[in-house]
Formats: structure tokens, sequence, C-alpha cells
């Protein structure tokens, strides 16, 4: 059998980082996929010359111009600009909430004008301390928006009615008295000319790495434990091991992607569902990322369907209430017990990364493997 220094399980944007950085310094590496593909959830696929984004729209967005350099080492990048609308009921919003998401709602033309509508909208809650999500986001950005762009889509998105949901999910609603629908407030943003799966393919590149798809860690896992002096794991953290302190939770989504006879569909790449009636959140138009790029008379779209997580499900979401991030502290206690594994990204550390975070988050890991500062 060849000699390897690393096995990297999983070969989403963490594994491929990561096996990327080992190989420059001359380390073997072997990388194996349970999937068929490589690139984990930033995978996309062409279909009628459009990049489709197979596991949700994933657009790319920072302020850390060390990660917007290192990732355009692996491709070119276009301008496109996320700012998805709201359809709420066949009334269409832009988002996030800003001057035109105002003067659509009431007729508002000035800041002026906006604030003290939300400050009169507000007063439904003064002097209340917010005891649910609904009353939370009606503190902070009043009844009418609450009603038409967040109690509808949150409702679909966690399963539960929002006067169920605690307050704290909801922090912050941001609000922008400017006549911007940029969603971002990121430096740099852009979605790579060519799709995802081009930045992964190129990091796995080198020779000193070889991967394998459609392979399960766990149908061998004593096996690696044994073969391999250090594995980077980017499973679930909780399978790893075989749930024995109880399973983490975690939200699903369920695609429905349909190629359609027409040019231009909805004339935007993110379109969100707010009213409780429609069963999907959100409807995406992979064309639009590429500024229409692709077959004239052919267009791909893909209706996102959040759903309750059970094991063999793709888990989407870490839920990081306090019950499971205790429990995650548990496992991370536990993965003491095995110093010769890494846990790695999402599903590793259990909680939600950006494309830029867990790039970070590899970074990092690479200097502590390596000791370098
Ligand atoms: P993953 O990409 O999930 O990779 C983990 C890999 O490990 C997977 O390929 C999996 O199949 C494999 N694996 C798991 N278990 C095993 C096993 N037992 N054996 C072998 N292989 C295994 N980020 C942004 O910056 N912008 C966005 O717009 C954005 N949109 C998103 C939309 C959705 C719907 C979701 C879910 C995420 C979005 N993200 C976005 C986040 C982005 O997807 C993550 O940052 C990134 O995919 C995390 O990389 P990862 O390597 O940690 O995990």
């Amino acid at each position: 059998m060849k000699l390897y220094d690393y096995l990297v399980v999983g070969s989403g944007l963490f594994g491929a980082t990561f096996a990327y950085e080992a190989a420059k310094r001359g380390k073997r590496v072997k990388v194996i996929e349970k999937r068929d593909h490589i690139a984990g959830n930033i995978y996309t696929k062409e279909v009628d010359g459009i990049q489709v984004h197979q596991y949700g729209a994933h657009i790319f967005h920072t302020s850390n111009k060390e990660i917007w350099d290192y990732v355009n080492h692996f491709a070119d990048f276009n301008r496109y600009t996320n700012s998805p609308i709201a359809n709420y009921n066949g009334e269409i919003y832009n988002m996030p909430f800003n001057m035109n998401t105002f003067n659509k709602m009431w007729g508002v033309q000035t800041p002026a004008e906006a604030q003290a509508k939300i400050d009169e909208q507000r007063q439904e809650m003064a002097g209340k301390e917010p005891t649910n999500l609904e009353e939370q986001a009606i503190s902070l950005i009043g009844r009418d928006i609450y009603e038409k762009l967040v109690k509808g889509y949150t409702e679909k998105q966690w399963g539960q009615k929002a006067t169920d949901l605690p307050a704290f999910i909801i922090r912050r609603l941001p609000v922008r008295l400017t006549y911007d629908n940029n969603y971002f407030n990121d430096t740099y943003q852009g979605i790579p000319i060519g799709g995802y799966t081009q930045i992964v393919e190129k990091m796995l590149a080198s020779d000193l790495i070889d991967v394998e798809t459609g392979v399960d860690f766990f149908d061998k896992k004593n096996e690696y434990l044994k073969q391999y002096p250090k594995i980077i794991f980017t499973g679930m953290i909780d399978q790893f091991f075989d749930y024995q302190l109880g399973e983490l939770e975690y939200r699903s989504l369920r695609f429905e992607t349909e190629e359609i006879n027409v040019d231009n569909y909805q004339g935007n790449a993110v379109v969100n569902y707010t009213d409780a009636k429609t069963p999907f959140t959100r409807v995406i138009e992979h064309k639009h990322f590429e500024f229409g790029k692709g077959d004239k008379d052919k267009t791909v779209v893909t209706k996102e369907y959040p759903q309750a997580w059970h094991r063999g499900d793709e888990p989407y979401y870490p839920v990081n209430n306090s019950i499971n991030n205790g429990l995650y502290k548990k496992y991370q206690k536990l993965s003491e017990s095995v110093p010769n594994v890494v846990f790695g990204g999402r599903l590793g550390q259990y909680r939600y990364y950006d494309m830029h975070q867990v790039i970070h988050a590899a970074l990092v890991t690479v200097s502590q493997e390596f000791n370098e500062k």
C-alpha cells in the first residue's frame, strides 16, 4: 500500500484547503469522499451552459483580503452582487430591508420618514421584554415588515411557529436607510466564472494527492484509524463517535431542480417566498449568477424546501442552541481521546461557516498542524 501522511475525510472546502496546503509542504494526502463527486456543498455542475449550484445558492463574500486573494488564485470571479427579492403573496420587496423596501411598504421617500415609521411600528413592544422570536422581530422592525417579510419565511425555515421560537435567533435585523439592495456589507463579493467545482479540482490537482469518491469513512473506520498517521475528518463529529453521547441536531433541505424552456424565468437569481402558504422558502434561477450566460431558450431553477433532519438525511445547518452547543462541547472533549484525528469544517466543528470562514478555519488548522505562525 502507498504510504500517506494524511487521510482527509471529505472533499469540501475545508478538506480540500487542508489537502492543498499539506501537499504544498511536500506531504502525501489521500482524500476520501462519500458522494460521487468532489467539492462538498459548493459543488456546481453545468447544465445547458449554466452553472447549477447543486446544494443551494452560494455567493462568495468576504472582507478579508487575504482570503479573497487566496480564492482568486483558483478561479476568476465575476462582479455578482447578492440582491435577493422577497415575494409576499405576489407583492415584491427588495432585501435586505432598505429604502426601496420601506418605500414599497409605506410610500416613505426619505430616511427620516422611514425611521419615523419604523419607530412608530416598534412602539407596540415599548417597555416590554421580548419573550419569543415574534416579539423580538416586532421590537426591532415593527409589525408590517415582520408579518410580510419575516414571519412566514422564518416559520418555514425552522418548522415552528415564531411565537414558539426563542428570541435570540434574531439578535438584530439589519436596516439600511439608503437605496442599496446589496445584501452583504463585505468588501469583496462574486461568483467564480465557470462555477465552484474548479476551485476544489485545482486544490486537489497535486501529484501528492489521491482522491477517491464514493467512499464512506465509516465503512472502514477502524482500518483507517490504524493505517493513517493523521486524519482530518470533516464529517459529523457525533457520527464519528457513534452518537454515544447523543445526537446533535441539524436542519435539512430538499432541492427540486427543473429545466424550463424560457430564457428568463424570474428576473433575479434569488427570490425568497416570505408567505406561510408557499411550501418552499426560495427559488434560485442559476443563470442570473452569471448574468444570463447559457442557452437562450432554457433556464434552470431550484426550489428550496426546509426540512426536519433525521439520520441519513443531508445535515445542512447545525442548530446551534444551548443544548446542542453543550453536547458538541462534550464531543469536543471526547475527541481528545483520538489525538491523531483533527475535526474540521461545518460538520466536524458543528458550526455554520460561510465559505470564506471555512477556508480561514482550514488555514488556521494548517498553521497549527505545521507549527507555523
Ligand atoms: P462540506 O462542503 O459539507 O464538505 C464536507 C464533505 O465531507 C462533504 O462532501 C461530505 O459528503 C463529506 N463527508 C461527510 N461525511 C463523510 C464520510 N463519512 N465519509 C466520506 N466523506 C464524508 N457560504 C457562503 O459563503 N455563501 C453562501 O451563499 C452560502 N450558501 C449556502 C447555502 C446552503 C444551502 C448551505 C447549506 C451552505 C451555504 N454556505 C454558503 C456555506 C458553505 O456551503 C460552507 O461554508 C462550506 O460548504 C463548508 O465546507 P466544509 O468542507 O466544511 O463542508
